[in-house]
């Protein structure tokens, strides 16, 4: 079926994409099945105690997808899932999947403005919660989204509804239990998706403005995961950590946990990132590769030396989601004993990514290669024009696992997506010779002062030189004579006896050599650095912060 609000590839496209192999005639709800077929025994997930099979899996989707079926839900229904890396997710993903419904995909850190952003958006018919988690009530904020979205005439959630529930009558909740999570033999559901059609929803990471919806195709989606699985060179015997929410695109396919089960592996999830919780699985599991971002990666490698667990197992970590410092590249692989992969990622497709065959500056230093041959790359300056070779640039993006639109949001397309169909990705990178990105900043981490340009990146960088700088974070404030000045953040190491006030740290940054108009104009001391849903620094909280200060 198609929609009005998706952005097709043009013809020639999509045949140049299926003569190639890219693009297949499978659906995502038709690759579980044959991976079940082909390895029904071992193990795909791993949850808690709990364990299941692929076949176990396969039949809990079918179970799950009859139980979506019997209360009216079918192809094109809009359902936002919320939930935590628990078994359920991926039972309900599959689920929806093959009944053609189209799974929402947001991160339990998510509240009000961005669950009912979307929800209005997609129109969506329902929600599937956890009850609380990380001791927020997520039954109270879906009965608000029930309330603003006329739409929304189900609730769906894991664990039980809890007493607020009673007061509400008007929309169904219900508990998972009564979706038939359990293995039904021979409960097969039939397949309502095409390959071409929109499988899911995934949420654009900005950290800016709202968040849009990006349309992933099953056919896009699974050349993604497919790819990524293989540039990772993951296999059957490796076995995957889930550490950061799984409703994101790069623990979900990048390659993630659907990557893992499309080499035949086994995804664990993990119920949070911490290296508490993160190091016992790996040692339980026999964990041998990983996603993390990099505030994440800084978190572990300081862990890891204390801890007394057993990390031996794991082989690779990949870091993406935002900027890493060469500094803390390097540590992970001296302290973790790990091969790091650098990944650029995005939702709304392109992949860049280190390979194993990568000299070391190449995989301490750059984000990778792009996944696909047949991504195609541009590196254009403000005017649209080519960059010289090397230099520094925006990166706009097509190919077969990029969307040619957001979601119905024909205004926005009309700016980030140039006549080509090339997608513009916000990001300021340049290319080595060998095609390697290494990614500068974005667009609008350029802070504009008075005229003058300053990166946030770079200033971040500079500062994380300083012996009592651990971590840091640039970002603008608005000002009546310049427009906007900079300010950082900065989080002290913990043996720091004084704080390094804010002319100190400008007369190192002038040793550093670093051009005056670069210099913070405010330095914010915090004890941490506040995190998006996945884990990627929030500059709106800061920059709110620094206001109120
Ligand atoms: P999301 O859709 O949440 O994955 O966010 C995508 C954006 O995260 C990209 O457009 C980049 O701005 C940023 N990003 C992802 N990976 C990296 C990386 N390795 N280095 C710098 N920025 C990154």
């Amino acid at each position: 079926m198609t929609d009005p609000g998706f952005t097709p590839w043009p013809a020639e496209f999509v045949e140049r994409y299926v003569e190639a192999g890219y693009w297949g005639s499978e659906t995502l709800g038709g690759l579980l099945r044959g991976w079940a077929a082909r390895s029904p025994g071992d193990v795909a997930l791993v949850c808690g105690p709990r364990r299941l099979t692929y076949a176990e899996l396969d039949a809990a989707a079918d179970a799950m997808a009859a139980g979506f079926g019997a209360r009216g839900f079918g192809p094109g229904d809009h359902v936002v899932v919320q939930l935590p890396n628990v078994a359920e997710f991926v039972v309900a993903l599959f689920a929806l999947l093959r009944l053609g419904a189209i799974p929402v995909l947001t991160m339990p850190a998510h509240r009000r403005a961005e669950i009912v952003h979307v929800a209005q958006v997609s129109e969506a018919v329902a929600c599937l919660v956890p009850n609380r988690h990380e001791g927020f009530d997520h039954v109270a904020l879906a009965e608000q989204v029930r309330r603003e979205v006329p739409s929304v005439r189900s609730v769906f959630v894991r664990g039980e509804p809890g007493a607020s529930v009673s007061s509400v009558s008007s929309v169904s909740f219900g508990g998972f239990e009564d979706l038939a999570d359990v293995p039904v033999p021979g409960a097969r559901v039939d397949d309502a998706a095409s390959a071409e059609d929109v499988a899911l929803l995934l949420m654009s990471g900005g950290t800016t403005g709202r968040p849009k919806l990006i349309p992933r195709t099953h056919r896009d989606y699974a050349y993604n995961l497919r790819a990524a699985a293989q540039v990772c060179g993951l296999t059957e015997r490796d076995v995957y950590l889930a550490v950061l929410p799984i409703g994101h695109n790069l623990p979900l396919a990048c390659p993630g946990v659907l990557g893992t089960l499309s080499a035949g592996g086994t995804a664990v999830l993990a119920p949070a990132p911490s290296p508490d919780v993160a190091f016992g699985l790996v040692e339980r599991e026999r964990v041998t590769v990983s996603s993390v971002v990099p505030p994440l990666a800084r978190l572990w490698v300081e862990a890891a030396p204390q801890d007394g667990r057993d990390l031996s197992s794991l082989d690779r970590l990949m870091v993406g989601g935002a900027r890493l410092d060469v500094g803390t590249a390097d540590r992970v692989q001296e302290v973790l004993g790990v091969r790091l992969i650098q990944s650029l990622g995005m939702a709304e497709g392109l992949l860049t990514q280190t390979r194993p065959e990568d000299p070391p500056e190449i995989v301490r230093s750059t984000q990778g290669r792009p996944m696909s041959p047949a991504d195609e790359i541009r590196v254009l300056d403000e005017a649209g024009h080519p960059v010289p070779a090397g230099e520094v640039g925006e990166l706009w993006t097509r190919g077969p696992y990029t969307l040619r639109g957001y979601y119905r949001a024909a205004e926005y397309n009309r700016l980030a997506f140039d006549d080509e169909g090339f997608y513009r990705t916000g990001d300021l990178v340049r290319v080595l010779p060998g095609g390697h990105v290494v990614v500068a900043g974005r667009v609008k981490e350029v802070i504009n002062r008075g005229g003058e340009n300053v990166s946030a990146t770079e200033l971040e960088e500079e500062l994380l030189g300083h012996p009592a700088v651990a971590a840091a974070a640039v970002f603008p404030l608005l000002d009546d004579d310049l427009g906007e000045t900079v300010c950082a953040a900065v989080v002290l190491r913990p043996a720091t006896p004084r704080p390094p006030k804010l002319k100190e740290l400008k007369a190192y940054l002038r040793e550093r050599g670093l051009a005056r108009f670069k210099h913070p104009d405010r330095l914010l001391l915090v004890d941490t650095l506040p995190l998006t849903g996945v884990g990627k620094v929030d500059k709106k909280a800061l920059a709110q912060s620094a206001a109120r200060v």
